[in-house]
């Protein structure tokens, strides 16, 4: 499925990425990651309706906001985003396929213009067309964000709705020969133009190219079928994944070890046993890091690596062969040379070198944590000659918490809710040179939603909102991530379109009068989608397919992988920090072993990440037939010392295989240009204004309007390179 800009949930990757497969609430997720993010705003909507009902709908909504009554006062107050969210499920169908209807009488509006005119110009063309797709991205930007966020479940599922029927005309839209011609047409007119009007251009056409509209009828719609049959198997698989039910049973005994936390969660069978789904990632993972009997490990490794084995093996070796078809139609050698053709790294050959670089690097550290490990295990079972696989994640939790007395519940205490959101508040207003402002009441579409204004403190005027909804409900997005649900672009009046944009997560509900406790883990993580919405909000790029993370996909986490730098440094963890009872800071002991830990498996989490992008992009260069099994063991032997068991299918249950593709070493990848960018706020100090004013000028304001390389060196000054990024995996 292709879609017209890259419109995606933001997520905190380091989690997703540290578990090989998906649980049911993950699948939600990689159907949302290619989910379009801006919205309807009142005036939008208005442009939008084609019916009366519609019209009425709108008038009726602007009525009821406060900002339309706060508007008409000469000096106003409190100014609320153009956005309203009491949409009925009727609403949002009724205005989601006047969007629909509305873009299409734009497409046919163009091509009339195309037929009418021997020379078509850029202006006639090109912007009509970005507009048009801008209008239906804003247009469904409130439905889509209430498909996650909705209290209720009628409204959630008439935004689902209206996703597919966005989806349905994107995925055919850059197919289109005919929109292809005349762009192509109008690009040859077009002289004169700046950099940025270039940069739309060739941007636009390179998308029509890579599906196939750039061909004749019969490669086009060849490319068509393949694309549809691709998507439909992608579906398929994984589809078979959250369908899955495998469940194990064990006794309490068995699961000696596992926190009450888990076990707490688990359903019971009549004689008190214990159920175990291998397939949810928390209940996998808590076995294969603390269960202490070997066996009950083994036995949860070896379930969830055989389900769905045969079936989605045979449909991914399937995905890849027809990858590599559509690839070869199109002019690439392989798969991987078709997709990272627009990305930051531009072709497998960049990749695999850097994963290659890094692996030589990786090895010594990897072999010392192994060595720490072993030892672990020989003192729970002296006879121990070597790890098994389902031994690395329990040796390693258990050096963690012995070696560095890392006691994560008593660290909690020190982050209490509403100390976290102002502090975190305060660091970004201090380096980007803004004022957060919250606006009560917030309007929005649950009472526990806050939304706050941003201000320029320059030109002192708002230019952007966000809103924060921190709690879970029955039905809410169960992630961490940022929505940019309404995106900004230059208006034809001159006048800039403000983007809004949420936090979604899912903390811990504090009881009335108290306040949350949360992890260092989840400050980390709000600090990191914080900075994605940063990034959303404090765009000024012209076009709206180049604005906020609207970036190459393989630069779009550096960002905010840049940012989780600050919670692990000991002046910011000492202001993060407020003791709930007390109100002392972290106390320093507690502090410096927390940040010790951090790199204790930095060879161990690194190669696996390193290991899962490297057969990623084997399976993509690997020609049309790969034998998926073959490959992993083989990746496994050179990077990772892990045997795979025989009879068991780990890349079954891998869905990032499908939803990457060859496009897993971006987390690696970005991590580079996040650690080298780091070393400007190291230098210049991690509250200094003036460098986070020159990375809210190079990096958060442009969006893409110059390619990440570019970007890079304007902000830094000079070329990028690994050395930060080698320094903080603790390698030379
Ligand atoms: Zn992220």
């Amino acid at each position: 499925m292709r879609i017209p800009h890259t419109l995606r949930i933001l997520c905190a990757m380091s989690l997703i990425l540290a578990v090989p497969g998906l649980s049911q609430a993950d699948t939600t997720k990689k159907a949302a990651k290619v989910a379009a993010k801006k919205t309807a705003t009142t005036k939008q909507a208005k442009k939008t309706a084609t019916t009366k009902q519609v019209k009425k709908v709108v008038a009726v909504k602007a009525a009821k906001k406060p900002a339309a009554k706060q508007t008409a006062v000469k000096k106003p107050v409190v100014v609320y985003p153009n956005v309203t969210f009491d949409y009925t499920p009727k609403e949002i169908t009724t205005l989601c396929s006047a969007a629909l209807a509305r873009a299409n009488r734009s497409l046919e509006a163009l091509l009339a213009y195309g037929k009418k005119t021997k020379t078509p110009g850029f202006h006639y063309t090109f912007v009509p067309f970005e507009t048009a797709i801008a209008e239906f991205d804003e247009a469904i930007g409130t439905p889509y964000l209430l498909r996650y966020t909705s209290p209720n479940k009628a409204v959630r599922k008439a935004g689902a709705f209206c996703i597919r029927s966005y989806f349905g005309f994107s995925s055919k839209l850059f197919a289109r020969r005919d929109i292809y011609a005349l762009l192509k047409k109008a690009a040859a007119n077009s002289k004169g133009l700046d950099a940025i009007d270039q940069r739309l251009i060739t941007e636009t056409l390179k998308k029509f190219e890579k599906n196939g509209a750039g061909l004749s009828e019969k490669y086009s719609k060849e490319v068509a079928q393949l694309n549809a049959k691709l998507s439909q198997l992608g579906m398929k698989f994984r589809g078979n994944i959250g369908e899955d039910k495998t469940v194990l049973t064990f006794t309490a005994k068995e699961l000696e070890g596992v926190p009450a936390g888990t076990l707490k969660t688990l359903k019971k069978d009549k004689k008190g046993n214990y159920l175990m789904r291998p397939i949810v990632a928390g209940q996998y993972i808590s076995v294969l890091r603390n269960a202490k009997n070997p066996e009950t490990r083994k036995k949860m490794l070896l379930a969830r690596q055989s389900i769905k084995g045969k079936e989605n093996t045979a449909l991914l070796e399937k995905i890849i062969a027809l990858r590599h078809q559509l690839a070869q139609k199109l002019d690439y050698p392989t798969y991987a040379h078709y997709v990272l053709t627009e990305r930051m790294a531009k072709n497998p050959k960049t990749v695999k070198n850097f994963l290659q670089q890094l692996r030589v690097k990786l090895t010594s550290k990897l072999d010392a944590e192994a060595k720490i490990f072993l030892a672990l295990k020989k003192k729970e079972h002296p006879k121990a000659t070597a790890l098994d696989p389902w031994d690395w994640r329990y040796y390693n939790n258990m050096m963690k918490k012995t070696m560095y007395a890392v006691d994560g519940e008593k660290i909690r205490e020190y982050f209490p809710m509403n100390h976290v959101i102002k502090t975190v508040f305060d660091i970004y207003q201090t380096l980007l040179g803004v004022t957060f402002k919250e606006i009560k009441p917030a309007n929005a579409w649950h009472k526990d939603v806050r939304l706050f204004s941003i201000t320029d403190n320059k030109s002192k005027k708002i230019v952007s909102y966000f809103y924060l909804d921190l709690f879970p409900r029955p039905g809410k997005y169960s992630h961490f991530a940022a929505f940019g649900f309404q995106g900004g672009r230059r208006l034809m009046n001159g006048t800039y379109r403000q983007p809004v944009s949420a936090v979604v997560g899912n903390w811990q509900k504090p009881a009335k009068g108290s306040d949350a406790l949360l992890s260092h883990y989840e400050v980390q993580t709000f600090f990191h989608e914080f900075g994605h919405i940063m990034h959303q909000t404090l765009t000024t790029a012209r076009y709206s397919s180049m604005a906020g993370t609207s970036v190459k996909r393989d630069f779009v986490e550096a960002p905010s992988q840049m940012l989780e730098n600050w919670v692990w440094k000991p002046s910011i963890l000492k202001k993060l920090t407020k003791h709930y009872k007390t109100g002392k800071s972290l106390p320093t002991k507690m502090l410096n072993s927390l940040i010790r830990a951090k790199y204790a498996d930095a060879g161990h989490f690194w190669t696996r990440q390193l290991f899962f992008a490297t057969v990623d992009m084997t399976y993509h260069t690997s020609g049309p037939k790969v034998d998926t099994v073959k490959v992993w063991q083989e990746v496994a032997k050179k990077v990772m010392p892990v045997t795979l068991t025989k009879g068991t299918y780990p890349a079954a249950t891998f869905g990032h295989l499908v939803g990457y593709a060859a496009g897993y070493y971006g987390y690696l990848w970005s991590k580079v240009y996040a650690q080298d960018m780091f070393t400007l706020f190291e230098k210049e100090g991690l509250l200094s204004p003036k460098a986070g004013m020159q990375y809210r000028n190079w990096i958060l304001e442009r969006g893409s309007t110059l390619a990440p390389s570019a970007l890079l060196k304007g902000f830094l000054g000079r070329k990028p390179n690994m050395k930060a990024f080698y320094k903080e995996l603790g390698l030379k």
